[in-house]
């Protein structure tokens, strides 16, 4: 078919398969996530992969905006790929989830779809693994969010990583006493979010900030790092004119001592201009990061004003975005292995045609005690299937023989210990979870 009109037999670009020894390490960081849902009481919720194109649109910026797999499907309704899930949430959370009492708290876990560039750890398709924690505006629950973050990492058994905290009010407080509009502001947060500095300084001058406004946004870029109460310190003086600005270092502080102060122990590096991409930040932004990616692994913030944007209430809530594909990516990097316990792998070896009847009946008795069981078919000899069980480093091999059968008995062979012994069938699941011969 190649070459005759037929695209050729690859994955798009951006997108990947994961064979089985991959998957594995996706669903393990999705099973970690996914139990710590649960026990901070994070119900989970699963939303569709594909939305009308304006919910998906509405806040998420711009970058965001364009690069959508966006199409119009059958039916004529210009529909979208979820870039992300927080859209999805709010949408939730203004309708079918509207009377819950609050707190509410969602976890979900899936694929997003963004035609950002590939590059190492960027793709088309990448997982999520998010949490959502509506209703409140204190700032307890701004360090739950911080506390589960760290928490993941720390399941995970990352050695080495940190979190870079910021406070959007910071910038847009001082944006809007200047009489910026929202536009504009968008436009400086979104250079800043590049790094592109003088451009975003440039935006600012032109969209009529006085000259002490600028000064202090620039002073504001530098101010950062990882003595936090130091930086929150020096953040205040330097925004002691702006009122709403002087609220959200305030609000900083108090998040940040509330985590430090039950235990919560990571680095923290504190950035007084720190932006991110997405348009519906309010409050605190965060991202965590590994010293072996330039890109952060997670990111998250509050979202005051979202969910009335869907036709909610006014809602409070924030949330946390964890890439599985680069939790995988830096659990490599840093040779931090899953922490899952070896399990027995059971190879059925029917010595003889008529015996795979039987064989087939002790797999399924095996798997019944909860044994992982699967039987030779490939009509290999007992030698040749014994070196492919090797090579698919099977724990055990049990070779079913006619005359061990006529006592009710089979072999039982220790693959890693290279030694077998006859054991009655009804004590078989019992000999291979007692462990090595
Ligand atoms: P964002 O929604 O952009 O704040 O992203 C939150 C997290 O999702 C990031 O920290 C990444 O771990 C992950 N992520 C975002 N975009 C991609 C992508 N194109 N490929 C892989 N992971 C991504």
């Amino acid at each position: 078919l190649v070459g005759d009109g037929m695209p050729q037999f690859r994955t798009l670009r951006g997108m990947r398969d994961f064979l089985p020894k991959d998957a594995k390490k996706m669903r393990y960081v999705e099973v970690v996530a996914r139990d710590l849902a649960r026990l901070y009481g994070y119900g989970e919720i699963i939303t569709p992969v594909v939305e009308h194109y304006d919910i998906l649109a509405a806040k998420s910026g711009e970058e965001i905006r364009e690069r959508m797999y966006a199409f119009t499907d059958m039916g004529g309704r210009r529909v979208a790929l979820r870039p992300e899930f927080t859209a999805s949430i709010a949408r939730l959370v203004a309708t079918k989830m509207r009377h819950e009492p609050k707190p509410m708290k969602l976890f979900c876990a899936g694929s997003l779809y963004r035609y950002d560039e590939p590059q190492h750890g960027r793709f088309r398709e990448f997982w999520q693994a998010n949490y959502e924690l509506i209703g409140s505006s204190k700032p307890e629950a701004d360090a739950e969010i911080l506390t589960l973050t760290y928490d993941l990492i720390e399941r995970l058994g990352f050695r080495n990583y940190w979190v870079k905290i910021g406070h959007v009010g910071i910038l847009r407080g001082i944006l809007a006493q200047e009489g910026i509009a929202e536009e504009q502001q968008n436009m400086i947060m979104q250079l800043l979010d590049k790094k592109r500095l003088d451009e975003a300084l440039t935006v600012t001058r032109e969209s009529g900030a006085s000259q002490s406004c600028v000064a202090a946004l620039k002073k504001l870029l530098e101010t950062r790092g990882k003595d936090v109460f130091q930086v929150l310190k020096e953040t205040k003086r330097v925004v002691e004119d702006y009122e709403s600005a002087v609220a959200a270092v305030e609000n900083l502080r108090e998040i940040l001592e509330l985590t430090r102060e039950s235990g919560v122990k990571f680095e923290t590096l504190i950035e007084a201009g720190f932006a991110r991409g997405l348009e519906y930040y309010t409050g605190m932004i965060f991202e965590s990061c590994v010293p072996e990616f330039e890109i952060a692994l997670a990111g998250g913030g509050r979202y005051d004003k979202l969910i009335e944007l869907f036709g909610g209430e006014p809602t409070p809530a924030l949330g946390v975005a964890q890439g599985i594909d680069r939790l995988v990516l830096a659990m490599k990097k840093q040779k931090v292995s899953p922490k899952v316990p070896e399990e027995n792998k059971v190879m059925i070896i029917p010595v003889g045609e008529e015996l795979k009847t039987k064989a087939f009946e002790l797999s399924l008795k095996l798997r019944n005690t909860k044994i992982p069981a699967e039987v030779e078919m490939m009509g290999r000899t007992v030698s040749k299937a014994l070196s492919d069980a090797d090579r698919r480093r099977v724990t055990h091999a049990v070779i079913v023989g006619p005359e061990e059968l006529r006592e009710e008995r089979v072999v039982l062979r220790d693959m890693k210990k290279r030694k077998q012994r006859v054991v009655e069938i009804q004590n078989l699941s019992k000999e291979i979870l007692r462990g090595p011969n």
